[in-house]
């Protein structure tokens, strides 16, 4: 339940009277007010920083990520509820932090897909060859566990516009494309949380920045003419898609890149591209398959450059007043025990980002 402060600004957000960026600097400057208990005024700022802040950063989570595969299939279904595990047990979130995402309707996936390839993938009637290359037989487990993760990067965006900062336990899907799926993924959540939002008028412009060790094809393509969304991708230039789309800007990477080289990358490129896009959302694609162990990935990144480089981008963002949602992105190894840690490690940033910017 929102309150009716929340409630008003979200109107005059959406009514285009007031811009994110504004509300995100108000809900900056109520949680660091100065509070005097003999002040009725300030008393009543404080219940709306209690209201604001007490749940602290949203994570954005549902057990309907996962879905049941074939023994031995590749994929690592299972570090998503890996991933609430880990968060939960080393104590860097609490169940009251936790919003759980509805299913994705075929009215906003059309944003981004055909009506043709939607109405195939819901209904169970892509071909077999179409299946294939996205390496997934087709289910109806399948189908739902797509519809809440990309429901789940649609509920992190709001949740970013409304708090500043939100993570989910899963998305991250940029191989699809509108006509198809592809590399695993069914539905482009990063797309579609963008272009829902974009419909809606509560964004004017929104960057995704797609770290991921894989180009963000999918996503590149359907923005490729749409001057509203940029897309930014640094991956490996040797890695899938063989075939690479064009985003806004490309950042091809050499094998076996370490993290001093990796890092200098991205000091580089980000804070122009705030800068002179000034986007009104960040949508982040923080996959940790450049990590060295990585079983796909061919770069050479540690788990400690991975948490440099999400404290960097989520610090930065939020340092020019921008919200931004974050998805876990790719991530292979039969070890789903240190996998799912690995993926933590963009919510354990986004953590302390949060703490700083609450004190
Ligand atoms: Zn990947």
């Amino acid at each position: 339940m929102r309150s009716p402060i929340q409630l008003m600004f979200r109107w005059l957000s959406i009514n285009g009277k007031l811009s994110q960026q504004h509300l995100w600097c108000f809900i900056r400057r109520c949680s660091t007010v100065k509070l005097n208990s003999d002040d009725v005024n300030q008393n009543s700022s404080k219940d709306m920083i209690k209201r604001l802040e007490s749940r602290g950063l949203p994570i954005v989570h549902h057990h309907g990520y996962v879905c049941d595969l074939p023994v031995n299939h590749h994929f690592p279904m299972k570090k998503f509820h890996g991933v609430m595990h880990h968060l939960k047990v080393d104590n860097v979130i609490s169940m009251r932090q936790v919003l759980e995402p509805e299913r994705v309707n075929i009215k906003n996936a059309q944003t981004v897909h055909t009506v043709e390839y939607t109405e195939k993938f819901f209904t169970g009637h892509t071909s077999r060859e179409e299946q294939k290359i996205t390496g997934f037989d087709w289910s109806e487990g399948l189908v739902s566990r797509v519809r809440y993760e990309t429901g789940g990067t649609l509920l992190a965006a709001y949740a970013a516009l409304e708090h500043g900062v939100a993570c989910s336990t899963g998305g991250g899907t940029h191989h699809a494309f509108p006509t198809h799926g592809s590399g695993y993924c069914l539905l482009n959540d990063l797309a579609i949380a963008a272009a829902v939002l974009l419909k809606e008028g509560v964004v004017q412009k929104v960057l995704i920045v797609d770290l991921d060790v894989h180009q963000g094809d999918g996503t590149a393509y359907i923005f490729r003419n749409d001057p509203r969304v940029f897309t930014f991708s640094m991956h490996c230039e040797k890695n899938f898609p063989t075939r690479k789309q064009k985003s806004d800007l490309d950042v091809p990477l050499e094998d076996r890149m370490q993290d001093r080289e990796y890092l200098d990358h991205l000091y580089t490129h980000l804070p122009r591209i705030l800068n002179d896009f000034r986007p009104d959302l960040v949508l982040y694609d923080a996959g940790v398959d450049p990590h060295v162990d990585d079983e796909l990935g061919r770069l050479s990144l540690t788990d400690k450059g991975l948490f440099d480089r999400d404290y960097y981008v989520i610090d930065t963002v939020v340092s020019k007043g921008c919200p931004i949602a974050t998805v876990i992105g790719g991530g292979y190894s039969k070890d789903i025990k240190t996998l799912s840690l690995r993926h933590t490690i963009v919510h354990r940033a986004a953590t302390k980002v949060w703490t700083k910017k609450s004190i």
